[in-house]
């Protein structure tokens, strides 16, 4: 009989980001209260923290890109600006009072769970430590810029960072600017940049699938309906959500959608191609949806600027106020920014997890990251993952996964609390099957094709996204087996 009188089990959360958020809302309501969230930052809203840079905004609307159980009705526009959205996150941090329990300047670096007391012990960077009797990482797939390796980099001399870690101190007017790489982040920030710079080399490896954004603002009048009339928001949120879940259609290998895409888009941009942009900067040669497609309305637009320059030579090194290309070519420059996106299939790393009989994270993800329902990891007792590995998306809202997810921790949770258990931990043989399902499905999709992205690892693996509609994910994690961990109770 399950003993509902049982003390709540000591929670750490690690992150103030939106999955941190969710997940610690969800485990009060809970009540599940003795919780703590360990942020490393100075503040809430990871991400949208973090991200500053000039153009910075969601490609998911935001009517979808918020809570479905605390909707914000008044966005000012389809495609809310970092500014708004870091707002948001920081009024839910508010109304559901989390402040008080976040410890922000708190990295983690060691988790290690002692099978004695069934507890996890956190060592934190100013070497003090954490006990909890469960860890639910809100760290994602996206905090840890990537900056690559270049030779001679060091040798530079002038400003260098990277796009999640914008200067605003740098002043851009009149200067020449590299920017490395043309990812989803670099596509926004490079608008306003070249409008600012002298110039702007763009150093390209391959293009992106590009298509316009339908974005606006919202007039006085659609913003009073959304909040005065009842169900309009929640209609206008699942028409979103539908119109945004159809396009996984686009992800299968061999889609007859994405052939008419790259058609139809080619057929576009063979219209841009000119001596200084050649065809092989604009038109990708691999399917639509191998990589994120990105969606903007002034990219190509910048792309043609007088002041603007495509480097399709891929850099050899950097020197003393240049970087060279391999066909030898020196271009000057005097601040370089790198838009080269973050270590995404590392996900815990550089935090050493150690679980049951010492089991190492990094020994067991060394062929790549894996879990069970990209939750839970069979050795790892108590240890939850939120935006964990194969959850990330190409076609719709990560949000609607992170609710689902901290749905399903917190019935976890429960059943520790409720059941008297120490802990639960997910069976090596279920998290293997699911895996081995999972990665059928991959192979069906386009994110195999030929293409470099950070959807895969140095495997060709697809570790990070979900090879499904989210539908099917959210069906599946209102269904918590208890039968797929072992249990053990409390002694
Ligand atoms: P990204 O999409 O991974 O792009 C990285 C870019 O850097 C690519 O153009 C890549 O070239 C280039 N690159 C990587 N290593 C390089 C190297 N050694 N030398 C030269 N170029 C190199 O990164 P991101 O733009 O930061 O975006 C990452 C993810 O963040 C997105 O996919 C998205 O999920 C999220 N994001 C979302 C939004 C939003 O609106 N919600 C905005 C920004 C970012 P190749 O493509 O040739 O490899």
């Amino acid at each position: 009989m399950p003993s509902t009188s049982s003390r709540s089990p000591r929670v750490a959360v690690l992150g103030a980001g939106a999955a941190g958020l969710c997940v610690a809302i969800k485990l009060l309501e809970a009540g599940i209260d003795d919780l703590v969230i360990l942020e490393k930052s100075d503040g809430v809203g990871g991400t949208w923290r973090a991200n500053t840079y000039p153009g910075a905004a969601c490609d998911v609307p935001s009517h979808l890109y918020s809570f479905s159980f605390a909707p914000k009705k008044d966005w000012t526009r389809k495609f809310a600006e970092q500014p708004e959205i870091l707002s948001y996150f920081e009024g839910i941090a508010d109304r559901y009072d989390l402040r008080r329990r976040i410890r922000t300047g708190c990295e983690v670096r060691r988790a290690r769970f002692d099978e004695d007391t069934a507890e996890w012990h956190l060592e934190l960077a100013d070497g003090t430590e954490v006990i909890a009797d469960v860890v639910v990482s809100g760290l994602g797939q996206l905090n840890r810029p990537y900056t690559p390796d270049i030779e001679g980099l060091d040798s530079f001399g002038g400003e260098v960072f990277h796009s999640a870690r914008w200067r605003h101190d740098v002043d851009l007017a009149g200067k020449r600017v590299g920017v490395i790489g043309n990812g989803a982040s670099a596509v926004q920030f490079l608008p306003p940049t070249a409008e600012r710079a002298g110039h702007v080399t763009l150093f390209q490896r391959s293009a992106n699938w590009i298509l316009p954004k339908p974005d606006r603002e919202f007039s006085a009048r659609e913003r009073r309906i959304l909040a005065s009339v009842p169900f309009a928001e929640r209609l206008f949120r699942w028409n979103i959500y539908w119109r945004l879940e159809k396009n996984f259609f686009f992800m299968r290998r061999g889609s007859r959608l994405g052939k008419l895409i790259d058609r139809m888009a080619s057929k576009e941009l063979r219209k841009l191609v000119s001596d200084d942009l050649p065809a092989e900067a604009l038109i990708p040669d691999y399917p639509p949806g191998c990589k994120r497609i990105l969606i903007s309305n002034d990219y190509y637009q910048t792309l043609l600027r007088p002041n603007v320059s495509v480097e399709l030579a891929h850099i050899d090194h950097v020197e003393p106020g240049a970087v060279v290309t391999e066909d030898g070519t020196r271009h000057e420059v005097d601040v370089l920014i790198f838009g080269t996106g973050f270590r995404s299939t590392e996900f815990l790393a550089p935090m050493e997890v150690t679980g049951r009989a010492g089991a190492d994270l990094n020994d067991a993800w060394a062929t790549g990251a894996r879990a069970h329902l990209g939750v839970a990891i069979a050795g790892f007792p108590n240890f939850f993952m939120l935006y964990g590995p194969n959850t990330n998306l190409g076609h719709n809202s990560i949000i609607f996964m992170i609710e689902a997810q901290s749905r399903y921790i917190t019935r976890a949770v429960r059943e520790l609390r409720d059941d008297g258990l120490a802990w639960i931990d997910v069976r090596a043989d279920v998290m293997d099957r699911y895996n081995t399902r999972l990665q059928k499905n991959a192979d069906g999709t386009v994110w195999v094709a030929d293409c470099d992205s950070w959807y895969k690892n140095e495997h060709g693996v697809v570790t990070n996204n979900w090879p499904a509609f989210t539908v099917s994910y959210w069906k599946r994690m209102r269904d918590f087996r208890s039968h797929e961990f072992v249990r053990r109770a409390r002694t």
